[in-house]
């Protein structure tokens, strides 16, 4: 197995202001303990390309897209929604974000046994199809879902996303998609306070308490989801990789450690081993608490080896 770390500079090259939470330092935690755990030398890491207009579009209606491109000032910044700061540099970092997805999709799908993390900023699971949201420009988890849909054909995409919000902006897109089955723990009530239920047969959700600890997020991956991933054989599974529901990071108030990262890895990696030889592409969402966003990151990689 080979495992492929997609980044880019630009990710780390703007600001969304002074003490936001969604900052490069965030990166640069991860990038240290990739190199202290001994990962570095285990893994492939190599840069990632900008998206397209037209692979943005793959997920985002044209007009919000253009919007975007029309709106964002060379000079200073706008504000996209109350909490979408975006200016000339993030909205560069957010076509490599986007783009890493694709690069990692096509590395995946391209070469046997492969697996791929892409370790990015802004994230994008709270973007909508036509609407910034939550520090999201576009979602680069869907629009990496939809690119492997119509490159390689794909019939059936598996999403999870276990980042203590809701992956709002990614239900919206696929809700009526047949071709995904879109999987997404969360505390509830919590941002961006959506309707918990699922609608549609493609959305699975899993809302949770504020204190949930690992012993029973587990449980209930393992007794209610994994029968059901099962079942929907996928081709691919893609995961919006976010850590903010470790027990250290202020965001949320869950209890997840870094050994339940380390059991997602596993248990992510053997469901697309056993269904899709091993096509397991994660991209970063949130995780703002430095060193135990760091730790699970390399947690959930060293999972997956
Ligand atoms: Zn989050």
């Amino acid at each position: 197995m080979s495992l492929v770390i997609f980044s880019h500079g630009r990710c780390l090259s703007y600001d969304v202001g002074h003490d936001h939470p969604e900052a490069a330092s965030r990166i640069h935690a991860v990038q240290d303990q990739l190199l202290s755990s001994g990962l570095e030398f285990v893994v492939q890491q190599r840069d990632a390309s900008p998206a397209t207009r037209e692979q943005l579009c793959l997920a985002h209606c044209p007009a919000y897209v253009d919007h975007v491109f029309d709106a964002v000032p060379d000079t200073g910044h706008i504000w996209l929604d109350d909490d979408t700061q975006a200016n000339a540099k993030s909205l560069n970092a957010a076509l490599y974000s986007a783009g890493s997805g694709i690069n990692a999709v096509d590395a995946v799908m391209q070469q046997q046994d492969t697996q791929a993390f892409c370790l990015i900023r802004p994230p994008g699971h709270h973007a909508e199809y036509k609407a910034a949201k939550g520090f999201c420009m576009f979602n680069n988890i869907a629009i990496a879902a939809a690119y492997a849909m119509q490159q390689y054909q794909l019939q059936r995409v598996l999403i999870v996303d276990f980042d203590v919000h809701h992956g709002n902006g990614t239900e919206d897109i696929f809700q009526q998609e047949p071709r995904v089955k879109f999987f997404s723990s969360f505390q509830h009530p919590f941002y961006p306070y959506t309707d918990p239920v699922s609608h549609s047969p493609s959305i699975v959700k899993m809302p949770l308490a504020a204190g949930t600890t690992g012993v029973l997020y587990q449980q209930r991956f393992t007794q209610e989801w994994l029968p059901l991933m099962h079942e929907f054989q996928p081709e691919l599974v893609l995961v919006s990789a976010g850590f903010d529901a470790h027990m250290e990071d202020d965001m949320g108030q869950m209890k997840l450690t870094e050994l339940d990262y380390l059991w997602l890895g596993q248990q992510l990696k053997q469901i697309a081993d056993q269904h899709c030889s091993g096509r397991l592409v994660s991209m970063l969402e949130g995780g703002y608490e430095h060193s135990p966003l760091a730790r699970s990151v390399v947690a959930y990689l060293k999972g997956q080896l």
